[in-house]
């Protein structure tokens, strides 16, 4: 249930609401909009409808909230978009994110040399850098990243250039040192549904950005997302990054109907990967059009200084040097959609 307060309600208001919804067991979540303040109730419905809140000063309506998810849900906000602040860069509402960097942190060079290009494709306020140090791999004999060593490059590239870094967390153990540089944490598609992780991260306070699972349904988006958000994490951004369907021509399937779609469930950003998706880097671009064409709140792209030499995901990752002009061409695309990168 939803307990919409009157613009006017006040915050004893509030707190009475509160304490009365939780002396029936259920939990609260306050979320505090431009105008109006919102509880959501989170327990038995029947026990909630029957306090009767609509009668309690400063409550303006009471909301039943049909769908499974609730916090992730576009009702819970009525309307209102959630926009994230990740270190000074927008994403969400009319505000673009351009994430980019390589799939994996290699070495020094590669990482510092990557950096530089992203931050100087001439709108470094908007963008932000993305490597991974811990690496999802399907083969336990293939790279499995830097670990620590590559935590530390990513703190490098961060002090050189101020772009707030993307990373993935993989194992809740490695969480305190992840914290230490990541401005977002990021969870990969093979581990959507590993819900110890989910609520950690969700405790750790740190925006996440929380891919979709190979085969997960939007609705197994949202719930996994309802995780984070259930610890009190506000800041969630979902990323649709190809699914697994009988087509073996490309990698995977960008849905890109899911972008439309979640904006219609869920209050949250929606970012679109085609690098993974993709597999080929000839598609990246396409894919990336049509994605901001379609309203995405971003893009997370993988690029590399020579693909050719990268460790993993070489074809797929783009010539750091045509970053720039791909740049242009995707804001141009964000544009159709009313979006443009958010300067600091
Ligand atoms: C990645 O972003 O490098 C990655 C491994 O992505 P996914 O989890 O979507 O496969
Ligand atoms: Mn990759």
């Amino acid at each position: 249930m939803m307990i919409v307060m009157k613009p006017t309600a006040t915050e004893q208001e509030v707190q009475a609401v509160v304490e009365r919804v939780r002396s029936v067991g259920a939990g609260t979540h306050i979320s505090r909009g431009e105008e109006v303040t919102v509880i959501g109730a989170i327990g038995d419905r029947e026990h909630v409808a029957r306090l009767e809140l609509e009668g309690y000063a400063g409550v303006d309506r009471v909301v039943p909230i049909l769908k499974p998810y609730k916090l992730s849900s576009v009702q819970f906000k009525h309307g209102e978009r959630t926009v994230l602040d990740i270190a000074g860069r927008k994403v969400g509402g009319s505000n673009f994110a351009m994430i980019a960097g390589p799939c994996t942190v290699e070495s020094r060079e590669q990482t510092l040399e990557t950096a530089r290009i992203v931050r100087d494709a001439g709108w470094a306020g908007g963008t932000l850098f993305r490597g991974g140090a811990y690496k999802p791999r399907t083969s336990p004999y293939a790279f499995q990243g830097l670990g620590q060593e590559g935590l530390r490059l990513l703190a490098e590239a961060k002090a050189e250039t101020g772009l707030p870094i993307v990373t993935e967390l993989m194992d809740q153990r490695d969480l305190d040192q992840v914290l230490e540089v990541a401005d977002v944490i990021q969870i990969g598609a093979r581990n959507m549904q590993n819900y110890s992780l989910l609520a950690e991260v969700g405790r750790s306070g740190r925006p996440v950005l929380l891919k979709r699972g190979l085969s997960a349904t939007l609705e197994e988006l949202l719930m996994a997302a309802e995780y984070v958000l259930k610890e009190g994490n506000p800041s969630v951004m979902l990323c649709e990054r190809g699914i697994r369907t009988f087509e073996t021509a490309y990698r995977f399937t960008l849905d890109l109907m899911a972008v439309p779609v979640l904006k219609e469930l869920t209050h949250l950003p929606v970012i679109v990967d085609p690098s993974h998706a993709a597999g080929r880097r000839d598609l990246v671009l396409p894919l990336s059009l049509a994605a901001a064409a379609a309203g995405a709140d971003g893009i997370i792209v993988e690029v590399h200084p020579h693909p050719e030499q990268a460790i993993c995901d070489g074809p797929q990752q783009l010539v750091a040097d045509d970053f720039p002009e791909y740049m242009s061409r995707v804001l141009a695309a964000a544009e159709v959609a009313g979006k443009a990168l958010a300067t600091v």
